[in-house]
């Protein structure tokens, strides 16, 4: 590893601090300074990036990523598909969260149980490019929740991407068989959803018991719970028993938003908007359910969601943008949509939601310290980005704005040597 000087480049701290013309050292994984332009003492051993004002900024964070989803349509197609050829996949979806700026992921399950931990300890092998992973477990719901695709004249042993337990006894083996494979994160479901019609969003599918069980192994192993909790009364077993996310909290009422608050230091939310908006918008071109009175729930969904999350931002509960990519009409790679929609839905500044992305990032990967700022001593996950994401936030879904990306000090995407563009336009 090396030391590099980004030059003259509009640094985007992702503090929510307004971006200054700065230069930033890197010095092997880390960064070594950071200083307004020109005022770092030469270093005749770095290599100098010369910016020219181009936005140097913390690497993407998304906190709610299913590497293994393949941008099926529906479940099933996790059952039919070989564990080999989905691994393969699955390292390809790695790849592209790099190439799209994301540094790192924080999972929200994986869909067979090992893939999410090999995919992570390949790249942090080096072995495979990817982002900084949280592990996820498959889901672990209750007999009859959502995903559980079982029929009864089928093998029940047939895989797949959410596993059924009921009672505490279950899910405690469950939780303690995913530490034993080496996840990080516990993914529980304890409410319905849309996508399952009989089991409704504001339905609360798991108990009291049942959660605190998997709550218990995760404490016991250091690992950290989360919950696909839509249902108000799924939001506050969470909040009771210490789940450390909660995904979409659609139903959320002021007692669950009273709890959220009153924790706000130790909870993260994410409310998956673009899974709901692109379902409503997009889903019904691959042959999904969407009569009127689909439509009429995933609307009802997607306005309780916003309004919850307009609260919990009024209470100052710490809500990122980002979530559920890998379905057909929602793919992977196009994670950055969701900061634009914090702006345009949620009342949220391109800041706001930059700092979602990056600093809070950074802290729900349980890296507050060393991941998601430009800041001396944080690890050189960094972003070069052509324009002012304060300006026009959709920049950040065009990889081609993407000069340069950076993890851990090494460039996953260099930038083009000086005058490459010219030369090429001559040609
Ligand atoms: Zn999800």
């Amino acid at each position: 590893m090396s030391t590099l000087l980004f030059r003259n480049a509009s640094v985007l701290d992702g503090s929510g601090a307004l971006p200054f013309r700065g230069d930033v050292l890197v010095d092997g994984a880390r960064i070594a300074a950071v200083a307004p332009a020109g005022q770092l003492p030469p270093r005749v051993d770095a290599r100098t990036i010369e910016c020219g004002g181009a936005t140097l900024m913390p690497g993407l964070i998304e906190p709610h990523t299913h590497l293994s989803f393949v941008d099926q349509a529906t479940p099933d197609a996790f059952s039919s598909l070989p564990v080999e050829e989905h691994l393969l996949l699955t390292l390809k979806h790695a790849k592209l969260y790099l190439d799209s700026g994301y540094t790192a992921c924080f999972s929200a399950a994986a869909t067979k149980p090992r893939l999410d931990v090999v995919t992570r300890n390949a790249i942090d092998r080096g072995e495979h490019p990817g982002p900084r992973l949280r592990a996820a477990s498959v889901q672990l719901t209750v007999t009859g929740g959502v995903g559980d695709l079982r029929q009864m004249h089928l093998d029940p042993g047939e895989a797949m991407f959410t596993l059924p337990c009921d009672g505490p006894v279950e899910f405690r083996r469950a939780a303690r068989e995913a530490c034993r494979e080496g996840v990080d994160v516990l993914k529980i479901v304890p409410s319905g959803d849309t996508s399952t019609p009989a089991v409704p969003s504001a339905r609360t599918l798991m108990t009291d018991d049942e959660v605190a069980a998997v709550c218990e192994v995760a404490r016991g192993h250091q690992r950290v719970v989360a919950a696909h909790a839509r249902s108000a009364e799924s939001v506050k077993m969470c909040v009771r028993h210490g789940v450390d996310v909660i995904y979409h909290a659609s139903y959320a009422d002021e007692e669950a938003l009273d709890m959220l608050e009153a924790h706000k230091d130790r909870i993260f939310v994410a409310p998956a908007l673009s899974v709901t908006i692109t379902r409503l918008r997009d889903a019904g071109k691959f042959g999904l359910p969407s009569s009127d009175a689909m439509k009429k729930r995933i609307e009802t969904d997607l306005q309780s969601t916003i309004a919850a999350m307009q609260a919990l931002k009024k209470r100052g509960v710490k809500v990122l943008p980002g979530g559920d990519y890998g379905f057909k009409w929602n793919p992977h790679g196009n994670n950055a949509r969701d900061l634009t929609y914090f702006v345009e839905l949620l009342g949220y500044t391109p800041m706001e939601a930059i700092v979602g992305a990056t600093q809070w990032g950074g802290e729900i990967m349980g890296m507050g310290d060393e991941l998601g700022l430009v800041r001396n001593g944080y690890l050189a996950d960094l972003l070069l980005v052509d324009g002012d994401p304060l300006a026009d936030l959709t920049i950040l879904e065009d990889r081609n704005r993407l000069l340069a990306i950076m993890k851990g000090g090494v460039f996953h995407k260099p930038p083009a040597p000086a005058g490459a563009e010219r030369l090429r336009d001559a040609a």
